[in-house]
């Protein structure tokens, strides 16, 4: 059995816990690997190292840790191929949507590589009599960065990019459901010159979690995951004095106007609805058709593209829409949702219960469902299902359809489609949603804006990638400066405004 273990000091080491978890395959349901899980001891020594290592990394000049970035942007290019068969073989996702998920990730790397625009500060000269005054960004120190395991790749490149640019010392706590990317990426690190210690990679679950917390070593907790999660984390980070920014769960609804081009919006739907499996924080997963009409047609829409999806493991290249969901648990709670909107009195329109696959009974295949007359007391409304499951909600007029999206606790994405501009800018401006499409499904902001949810989508207040993330690695220092023949008068005795 394959072992992985941890990336401590430039090399991958065992873990010593003795404990560990299984990774699957899950495709064939099999159990492909086994990943250690650290201990606290094994998490506080991989922090002692890293605030070593983070002391001249911290000092070396934006520019070279600029460098390591761009030689990071061709490595991950040279590797492509191969990083994405190792997500694919663990999270179940197609090829195609293996290589989004690094190329999302690389993409704030290439973004990282302006740190030394970035990191600038600011500086007023003569800010009183023979006085200056600058603001510095200097890193935080060790920071830790807790990831999900829906994008092994692109979370953690998110997290890293930012916060290595920055000068900061990372240690990453990847999912352990599909936790050979992070590794094969710090790997890549070193080979593009990151030195040993600055990144480490220490698996684990709950145990490496609360560790983490408690370090006062670490600085900051960078967390993407559930929402129960992300709240427990950003609490407990508050409580040891850490600044954190926590991401959490999604249930992101998108309106369909009358006027809208239903073809449009029922290719739109198929995508963002079942696209990796609808294991996407991003994914939509409720359609509001404003009126009966408009909902009817875009059901006779959305029948035929969706009987059409092929679903099937990512060997099968070209010929697979989607893959398997993560675990078997993930499988079940996906069902378990699914009979709870049969019996809470939804209609089942496309039902993909008995979905199976010659050759792979043993996977966690799951087929797509298709819910129409969803109403908000539904369990299948109120809960992130995770899975290839539409729900259809009708809305009578687009102030019913925006209070939905008002309404939920949760607020990462939205869109609306529509052919009126006034109808777009009024939604977009009204809505309490972190990231907002108009005529695009899953409007994930590109690595020079910044990418966050709103409500109990995300608890912090700076957003990862972008501007936003190097302000939330770095702390900001103010000096006030005055030469010595400044003071030649003598001594200055009075607290006194600055004039
Ligand atoms: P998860 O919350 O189960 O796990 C996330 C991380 O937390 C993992 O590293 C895991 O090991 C750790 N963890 C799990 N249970 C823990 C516990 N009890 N105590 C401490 N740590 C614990 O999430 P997941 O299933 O890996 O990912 C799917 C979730 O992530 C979905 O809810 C999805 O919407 C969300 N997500 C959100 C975003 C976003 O940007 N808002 C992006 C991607 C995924």
């Amino acid at each position: 059995m394959r072992q992985i273990g941890h990336w401590v000091g430039g090399t991958e080491v065992q873990g010593a816990s003795g404990r560990k978890a299984d990774v699957y395959n899950p495709a064939t349901g099999e159990v492909q690997a086994e990943v250690a899980l650290a201990s606290r001891a094994e998490i506080d020594a991989a922090i002692e190292a890293a605030s070593v290592a983070q002391r001249a990394w911290g000092a070396t000049n934006p520019q070279k840790r600029g460098r390591v970035m761009m030689e990071m942007v061709r490595l991950i290019n040279r590797d492509m191929d191969k990083l994405a068969e190792a997500l694919s073989a663990e999270h179940g996702k197609t090829i195609p949507d293996a290589k989004g998920d690094v190329q999302r990730g690389l993409e704030v790397i290439e973004f990282a590589i302006g740190a030394p625009h970035l990191l600038k500060g600011e500086f007023t000269d003569n800010a009183g009599p023979g006085i200056d005054m600058y603001s510095m960004r200097q890193p935080l120190g060790v920071v830790a960065a807790i990831t999900p395991f829906n994008f092994p790749a692109m979370i953690p490149l998110w997290k890293l990019g930012p916060a290595l640019a920055s000068g900061n010392a990372v240690i990453l706590k990847p999912s352990e459901r599909d936790p050979t990317v992070p590794m094969m990426l710090a790997a890549l690190f070193k080979e593009a010159g990151l030195p040993d210690g600055v990144l480490q990679v220490v698996n684990g679950d709950k145990e490496a979690v609360d560790a983490l917390l408690e370090s006062p070593v670490i600085q900051a907790v960078g967390f993407v995951g559930s929402t129960p999660i992300a709240q427990y984390i950003y609490e407990n980070a508050a409580r040891t004095g850490k600044r954190a920014q926590c991401f959490g769960g999604a249930k992101n609804h998108m309106i369909i106007m009358p006027d809208a081009d239903l073809d449009q919006a029922a290719d739109a739907l198929v995508g963002a609805g079942y696209g990796a499996a609808g294991e996407r924080c991003m994914a939509i997963s409720v359609a509001v058709p404003v009126g009966d009409k408009t909902a009817d047609a875009l059901v006779e829409r959305l029948v035929p593209r969706i009987e059409k999806l092929k679903v099937g493991p990512y060997t099968a290249g070209k010929d697979v829409d989607y893959g398997p969901v993560v675990t078997k648990a993930a499988k079940e709670n996906i069902l378990r949702l699914v009979n709870s909107g049969i019996e809470q009195g939804a209609e089942l329109v496309v039902d993909g219960r008995d979905f199976a696959l010659q050759g792979y009974e043993d996977g966690f295949f799951v087929g797509p469902h298709l819910f129409d007359r969803v109403t908000t007391d539904m369990d299948i409304y109120k809960t992130e299902i995770f899975g290839p499951v539409l729900t259809m909600v009708r809305a009578q007029t687009y102030e019913d359809a925006l209070q939905m999206t008002l309404d939920h606790e949760y607020g990462n994405g939205t869109a609306i489609f529509t052919r009126d501009g006034d109808t777009a800018r009024d939604f977009a401006s009204r809505c309490n949603i972190g990231m907002v499409g108009v005529n695009v499904p899953i409007p994930v902001p590109l690595a020079y804006h910044t990418f966050g949810g709103w409500k109990r989508s995300g608890f912090g207040d700076l957003n990862q990638h972008g501007p936003d993330a190097f302000r939330f690695y770095t702390r900001t220092k103010t000096v006030t400066s005055r030469w010595p023949s400044g003071i030649k008068e003598g001594g200055e005795f009075h607290f006194r405004a600055i004039d």
